[in-house]
């Protein structure tokens, strides 16, 4: 039984006693004594119901809480299984969709979606200049580049003079 409960209980058992005791008094001092031992019983009584109503709520809370998380979790198991993880190269890998008929091309943040249980799409931002593709998750802020490494075009630097690229320089 619930603690609040439990003393609410024997708070009432212990006001009908006192009220049964005052019916045969004739006793006014005694009668007296009782009354204000009532109204004490009734205060604590009032207290302990206050508790275990706002207890109540509280557990109410909780059991909202908990139906929520536990219908989160149901629709994440079902979402997850449309997605598959896919290795872009170089070890670099990004949930997609197994099959595109409903939605567009697109990435899932691996860390999100394993420890988080959220499906973020990554915002694609630019190609590098080793050729890979960089991408960002809003979700964790957190930057992918997709893709295995290649090393940047050299640019031929010839020794002495301007530098090509002043050399190309449009003349007017
Ligand atoms: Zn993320």
């Amino acid at each position: 039984m619930v603690p609040e409960i439990a003393g609410t209980t024997s708070l009432i058992k212990a006001a009908i006693d006192i009220t049964k005791a005052m019916v045969g008094l004739r006793d006014e001092e005694k009668l007296r004594t009782q009354t204000f031992e009532l109204r004490g019983l009734l205060l604590d009584l009032q207290g302990a119901l206050h508790q275990a109503s706002e207890r109540e709520a509280h557990l109410r809370s909780e059991i909202r809480d908990l139906t929520d998380q536990i219908a989160s979790f149901n629709r994440w198991t079902i979402e997850k299984e449309d997605y598959i993880r896919k290795d872009f190269g170089g070890e670099t890998f990004a949930m997609v969709l197994k099959t595109e008929a409903s939605n567009p091309t697109h990435r899932l943040c691996c860390q999100c979606f394993d420890q988080h249980s959220r499906k973020s799409v990554l915002q694609k931002q630019y190609n590098t200049i080793h050729a890979q593709e960089k991408f960002f998750c809003p979700a964790c802020n957190t930057n992918f580049q997709f893709g295995p490494w290649k090393p940047s075009p050299r640019v031929r630097v010839v020794s002495g003079g301007p530098s090509p690229w002043m050399t190309r320089r449009p003349r007017f």
